[in-house]
């Protein structure tokens, strides 16, 4: 297997990939150990913060992972300003079969990676066993950021307690946000919604495992602009602010007044009128968009100029028959024939 395929690519802008592409999987329930035995010997390498379970043929890969969960670790506590302590156990799934296994066949079928907030373990595809066939860095941060905002939620920082389950828009938002991803932040995608009527409302993303993928991306590019749009209004601490607000008061609306002295409603009805002024005309730039464009000019194109050589031919016959009748009395007509 070439192992070289983990590493950051440039993510294509096109609509095929914004259908296509996968998302991650976030759940805070615990998955039993008689449910997720998948049969293999797991190798287990280990360091202060992380343990990462793999099977021997991935060796290697296992130990970049490890390399790139320690950065990015470092990365999220400086842009968080908070220092996780939780231990995460990293599973490496070399097939879809053992992914589904280890977790609890729980994950739909656009599921790339998943985090489990109860046990603290992140579930990672090799490329082998990916739909894409490659484990991006960028999967691998986006989970580990559900995991640092998850300790942040946890009520009074007690390791012991279960964190608070965060607003899906807030989570998802801010873990594209913390690991960079450029593909959910096309605005296109918001565009699109805004001319079709069919923007999704904060409390609907909290359902955004039932959804279909299309509708699941343009949630998770909500949730991104929404988190993004909560850093420009209150600053580049909103994130750990809310976070640990929602830890105290495991309540949205009072975690938010808490935190920013705003109620979350009223936030919500900002951004959208954001999105409105900032996002309305991108699906000009929307590649589905322009293609269609181009086939109707060209369509319209061709009709006006089979419809101008039409007429031309048409002046032309006239004038032929202007000349004839001119020159040439019309045919006598025999009746005497009939
Ligand atoms: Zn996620």
């Amino acid at each position: 297997m070439n192992q070289s395929v983990f590493a950051v690519r440039s993510w294509r802008f096109s609509f095929r990939s914004k259908i296509i592409s996968l998302f991650c999987f976030l759940f805070d329930f615990a998955i039993p150990a008689f449910a997720q035995n998948p049969g293999i010997a797991w190798h287990y390498h280990s360091t202060p913060r992380f343990v990462i379970a793999y099977r021997e043929a991935d060796k290697t890969l296992a130990i970049r992972v490890l390399d790139e969960l320690q950065q990015r670790q470092q990365q999220l506590a400086a842009q968080l300003g908070y220092q996780p302590q939780r231990v995460i156990t990293v599973f490496l799934c070399p097939t879809q079969q053992i992914f589904d296994r280890m977790t609890g066949g729980v994950v739909p079928h656009w599921g790339e990676a998943a985090a489990n907030t109860a046990q603290w373990r992140i579930f990672l595809k090799t490329p082998a066993a990916s739909d894409t066939r490659e484990l991006l860095p960028v999967t691998v941060t986006h989970e580990l950021a559900h995991l640092c905002l998850a300790e942040l939620a946890t009520p009074a920082q007690t390791l012991d307690v279960r964190p608070n389950a965060l607003p899906r828009w807030f989570n998802e938002g801010a873990a594209i946000l913390l690991s960079g991803e450029p593909r959910y932040s096309d605005p296109t995608l918001i565009s699109r919604g805004l001319l079709t009527n069919s923007l999704v409302e904060f409390d609907e993303i909290d359902d955004l495992l039932s959804f279909h993928s299309a509708r699941a991306g343009l949630a998770y590019a909500e949730s991104y602009h929404a988190v993004h749009f909560m850093i420009t209004r209150f600053g580049a601490d909103a994130v750990r602010q809310f976070a640990q607000a929602f830890g105290a008061h495991n309540d949205a609306r009072k975690a938010f007044h808490a935190a920013f002295n705003e109620d979350l409603w009223d936030f919500e009805v900002a951004y959208f009128d954001y999105l409105r002024q900032h996002f309305r005309w991108y699906f000009l730039l929307d590649e589905s968009f322009l293609f269609g464009m181009v086939i109707v000019i060209l369509l319209i194109a061709g009709f006006l100029i089979t419809r101008r050589r039409a007429r031309r031919k048409m002046k032309e016959w006239e004038k032929e028959d202007d000349g004839e009748e001119q020159e040439n009395f019309p045919p006598e007509v025999d009746e005497s024939k009939n």
